[in-house]
């Protein structure tokens, strides 16, 4: 953080511990920076056991993951796969990377993920037009589950396999079980303003042992056997570095932590915010089963009918809260902008697309760093309560 920055409450930035600049030291001291090395094979060791998935392959970013996780699946030029229209961008670029075309898709209101209805009438059409799709991207978006359930039981029925992008859902689980171990392939990031981060990173995990050998191939130039170097195959500089991988061994032991105060943080937002006048402001409760990382603190402001009346003019919105909280130095974010409305998928098929649109027009993220205080989120409340 720079020094004229340090009032700012940032979003979500990089929260260390204590261990790992050891990792880090080790690495350096022992001369193990590159190529691989054990910071690497721990830190996988460490995602795999958080995770309960049996291999873990890590990776320069999320992305990379979710590109190699693609080509692990078979998805090609010409292939469709589908994909919900409310993420981040970078579920979606690696469609484009290897050739194929995003279909998107509605969330719903509950999650604010992928609908499983939507789902179901999206894979019905596709195929009535002629053309299956090859894999399905399902998000879990802000840490909370998708409709899990739902969702797996009609990807069996038409034999999708799922490419699951738990970028911002590490820790978070439904029915007991860890996110990102549900899908054919699991993905993580490690960015910086991640639940963890080792500054970038990323990681790919699988049950099936072959599919995580592809992976580690495809990640380090596809280098077939041979002493000399002999290449049959598009490969990739996709592999985390022994020295980051060291200040990811270091952040994995403090998941269990990071986690229990990102839901308290949402918890301290959600008794605080109850009751702003003239607004309703929505925090959205976690479905039976599931519980999410609670990543950011979302809300959605629906303005009262006497506010509406009373202002009509004056609307509350996300941006006019965003640009007060910028008043006070504090850092919020409009929600992910729907993909089907970016111009870079203009001509995407879809299918829905309003439920979606609907909450980015009315939510807001707000600052949810593990490193807050208690004085820092009573700031954000009595800045939040000025727009009002
Ligand atoms: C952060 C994120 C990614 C990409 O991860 P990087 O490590 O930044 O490449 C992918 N999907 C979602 C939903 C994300 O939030």
């Amino acid at each position: 953080m720079r020094s004229q920055d340090h009032d700012r409450l940032f979003l979500s930035p990089p929260h260390l511990g204590r261990h790992e600049m050891n990792y880090v030291h080790k690495a350096i001291e022992d001369n193990w920076v590159a190529p691989t090395g054990p910071n690497l094979t721990g830190f996988e060791a460490d995602i795999c056991q958080a995770t309960g998935v049996g291999h873990c392959v890590a990776l320069s970013s999320g992305t990379a993951a979710i590109h190699l996780g693609l080509l692990l699946l078979g998805v090609g030029p010409g292939d469709e796969v589908l994909c919900p229209s409310f993420t981040f961008v970078a579920t979606a670029n690696p469609i484009l990377y290897v050739g194929a075309t995003p279909v998107f898709i509605d969330s719903e209101t509950d999650t604010w993920n992928l609908c499983p209805q939507r789902l179901l009438e999206a894979i019905v059409d596709r195929i009535a037009r002629g053309k299956k799709p090859k894999a399905l991207i399902l998000v879990h978006l802000y840490g909370m589950p998708a409709k899990l359930t739902e969702i797996i039981a009609i990807a069996a029925e038409y034999e999708l396999p799922i490419l699951e992008d738990a970028a911002e859902a590490l820790g978070s689980t439904f029915n007991k079980q860890p996110l990102g171990s549900f899908g054919a392939v699991g993905v993580f990031s490690f960015n910086g303003n991640k639940i963890l981060t080792t500054s970038g990173g990323g990681a790919l995990v699988t049950n099936d042992a072959s599919l995580a050998q592809k992976a580690h191939f495809l990640a380090t130039q596809a280098k077939d056997q041979a002493p000399h170097y002999q290449h049959s195959e598009v490969g990739y500089n996709y592999r985390l570095s022994n020295i980051l991988a060291g200040i990811g061994r270091g952040q994995m032991g403090l998941l269990d932590e990071r986690v229990k105060r990102r839901r308290e943080i949402f918890a301290w937002y959600k008794e605080h915010l109850a009751r702003l006048p003239g607004l309703t402001v929505a925090l959205a409760p976690e479905p039976a089963g599931s519980r999410s990382n609670r990543w950011l603190t979302t809300i959605l402001l629906t303005p009262t009918a006497a506010e509406d009346a009373a202002n009509a003019t004056a609307r509350v919105t996300p941006e006019t809260v965003r640009q007060q909280l910028e008043t006070h130095n504090i850092e919020s974010r409009p929600l992910w902008k729907p993909l089907h409305l970016q111009p870079l998928f203009q001509s995407a098929p879809r299918y829905g697309g309003e439920v979606c649109a609907n909450l980015f027009a009315r939510g807001l993220c707000l600052p949810s760093g593990t490193a807050m205080t208690e004085t820092e989120l009573r700031r954000v409340a009595d800045a939040l309560a000025e727009c009002f």
